[in-house]
C-alpha cells in the first residue's frame, strides 16, 4: 500500500498552487486520488491522464450524448427547477444536496457520505470528510469554491469497510470515482454531482475577493449569476454585486493567474457522470427565492430524485434571448483579448447584458459554450501534446457552429484531424 501524503488534509487545501501541486502532472485538480492510498490507480482514473468520458457514458447510458442541449449539458432523462420547501439558509442555495445526503443517511441507504466541510477557523477552505450522520451532512452545506481533495477520504471507506456510500463532488473527482467505482468493492455507490468551472486554490480565493469586493473579509456568500453580475453576500446581509465587465482579472495576473490549469483544461461543467447534477445555472431568477435546477441522469439518480421529491416544490423551466450571436463573437476575442474598456463603455455594456442578454436555460448554454471554447483554445495553447487525450469528443461537436469563425480567427479547423474511426485519434497515455 502507498503511504499517505504527509500533510493533513487541513493543511493542504490551505497552501498556494506551487505548494500543493508540486510533483504533480501539469494538470491536476488535486482531486485526492494522488493524495492517498489510490495513487497508484492515477494512469486510469485521472482526467487528466486520459478523459474516458464518452467510455463512462456508454457504460451508464448504452450510449454517448444526443446531439442538442445534451451536448452541453450531459446525458439526461428530465431537467427539474426546484427548490426545498424549507431552505437552510446556510446553505449554497435552496440545500437540495446537503438535504439529499441528509435523507440518505436518515433512511439507512448509504453508511456514509463523503461531503466538504470547512477548515476551522476559516470560511472558504475546504475540508473533505465522511459523513456518518445527517446533522454532519447538513453542517456541510456552503460552497467552499476551493479544490477539494475529497477522493482521499475513500481510504477511510475502505478501511472502515462501508459498502453503502454517497458521494458529493465535482466532474474531475466524478471522473475518477467512475474509473474506480467497480474495483472498490461497494454495493452501492450514489453520486450526487455538482456543477463546477474555473475553480482555484484557497490563498487564489482570497486574492480573488480583494479584487472583486469592497470588504472582502465580510463576504459570506458569493456566486456568478445568470444576471451577468457576481453577488456576493456579506455578514450583516447587504448585496454587492459587481458587473462581469467589471472584474479587473488583469490585476490577478489573468485567468492564467488564478486558475490552475486544470481547470483550464475541464470540459465537464456539468458533471455528466453524476447521478444528478444540482446546480443554480440554468435556473430562473431572482436569487433570493433560491431556485436551483436538477438534471437527472441515471436510474440511481431518478430514485435520488424521488427520495427528495416530497420536500421540494418543483418550479418553471424558462428561457429567453440567443446565444449564438454572442458565442460567436467570443470567437474572436479569444483570438484578441481586447483590453478593460473604460468606466462608462463598460456601464452600458452591463446595461445591454442585464436587458438584452439572455436568461434561463439559454443563458446557462451560452456560458457553458464559452467555457468550452476558451478552455479548448487554452489547451491549444499551452498544453497542445495533450489535446486528444484530455478534450472530449462532444466538445467539437457542441462547437460545430462555430467552427467557421474558429477556423478564419485561428487559421486552423475547430476539428482536429480525425482518426480511423472519425473520432479524433488518440494518443498513448502519458505515465
Ligand atoms: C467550486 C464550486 C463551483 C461551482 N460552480 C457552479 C457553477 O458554475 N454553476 C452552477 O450551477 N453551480 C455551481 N456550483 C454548485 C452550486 O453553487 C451549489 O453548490 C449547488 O447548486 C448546490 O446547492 P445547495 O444549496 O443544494 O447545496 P448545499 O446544500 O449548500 O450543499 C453544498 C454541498 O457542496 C459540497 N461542497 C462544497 N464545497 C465543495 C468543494 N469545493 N468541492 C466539492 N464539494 C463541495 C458540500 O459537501 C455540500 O454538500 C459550484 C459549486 C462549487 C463547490
Ligand atoms: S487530478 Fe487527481 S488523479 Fe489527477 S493527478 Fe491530480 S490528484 Fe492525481
Ligand atoms: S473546474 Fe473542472 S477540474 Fe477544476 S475543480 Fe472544477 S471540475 Fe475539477
Amino acid at each position: 500500500m502507498m503511504t499517505k501524503t504527509a500533510r493533513p488534509l487541513h493543511e493542504i487545501t490551505l497552501l498556494s498552487q506551487a505548494e500543493r501541486l508540486k510533483g504533480r502532472p501539469k494538470l491536476c485538480s488535486d482531486c485526492g486520488i494522488c493524495g492517498g492510498e489510490l495513487r497508484p490507480t492515477m494512469p486510469r482514473s485521472c482526467v487528466f491522464v486520459q478523459n474516458r468520458h464518452e467510455e463512462f457514458e456508454r457504460r451508464l447510458h448504452g450510449r454517448n450524448r444526443a446531439d442538442g442541449d445534451e451536448l452541453l449539458f450531459g446525458i439526461h432523462r428530465a431537467i427539474h427547477v426546484a427548490r426545498m420547501r424549507q431552505p437552510n439558509p446556510e446553505a449554497q442555495w435552496s440545500g437540495i444536496v446537503t438535504s439529499l445526503g441528509a435523507l440518505l443517511l436518515e433512511r439507512g441507504i448509504v453508511q456514509g457520505v463523503i461531503a466538504t466541510g470547512t477548515v476551522p477557523g476559516t470560511r472558504w477552505a475546504p475540508l473533505p470528510f465522511l459523513a456518518r450522520t445527517p446533522a454532519e451532512v447538513r453542517a456541510s452545506a456552503g460552497n467552499k469554491p476551493c479544490l477539494s481533495p475529497s477522493l482521499e477520504v475513500l481510504d477511510e471507506v475502505r478501511a472502515s469497510g462501508l459498502t453503502r456510500i454517497a458521494f458529493i463532488g465535482t466532474g474531475c473527482q466524478v471522473h475518477a470515482l467512475r474509473a474506480l467505482e467497480e474495483e472498490l468493492g461497494l454495493e452501492r455507490l450514489y453520486i450526487i454531482g455538482i456543477p463546477c468551472t474555473d475553480n482555484t486554490t484557497y490563498p487564489d480565493l482570497m486574492r480573488f475577493l480583494g479584487v472583486v469586493s469592497k470588504s472582502p473579509q465580510t463576504v459570506v456568500h458569493h456566486e456568478f449569476m445568470q444576471d451577468f453580475r457576481v453577488h456576493l453576500r456579506h455578514e450583516d446581509g447587504h448585496l454587492e454585486r459587481v458587473n462581469y465587465v467589471d472584474l479587473d482579472v488583469e490585476r490577478l495576473g489573468g485567468e492564467r493567474g488564478v486558475f490552475p490549469a486544470a481547470c483550464l483544461s475541464c470540459f465537464d461543467y456539468q458533471n455528466g457522470l453524476s447521478d444528478l447534477t444540482i446546480g443554480y445555472l440554468g435556473a430562473p431568477l431572482p436569487p433570493e427565492e433560491r431556485w436551483q435546477w436538477m438534471l437527472l441522469r441515471t436510474a440511481r439518480g431518478e430514485e435520488l430524485f424521488e427520495l427528495i421529491r416530497p420536500y421540494l416544490e418543483l418550479g418553471t423551466r424558462s428561457e429567453s434571448g440567443n446565444r449564438r450571436v454572442g458565442v460567436r463573437a467570443y470567437v474572436g476575442m479569444l483570438r484578441r483579448p481586447r483590453k478593460r474598456p473604460p468606466a462608462p463603455v463598460r456601464k452600458f455594456v452591463a446595461w445591454m447584458q442585464r436587458a438584452k442578454g439572455t436568461k434561463g436555460i439559454e443563458f446557462a448554454r451560452g456560458v457553458i459554450e464559452m467555457k468550452l471554447l476558451r478552455n479548448l483554445v487554452y489547451v491549444r495553447d499551452a498544453h497542445a501534446r495533450m489535446e486528444r487525450r484530455v478534450v472530449p469528443g462532444y466538445v467539437y461537436r457542441a462547437l460545430e457552429y462555430v467552427a467557421d469563425v474558429y477556423e478564419t480567427e485561428f487559421g486552423r479547423p475547430l476539428r482536429p484531424e480525425a482518426g480511423p474511426s472519425g473520432a479524433p485519434a488518440r494518443r498513448s497515455v502519458q505515465s
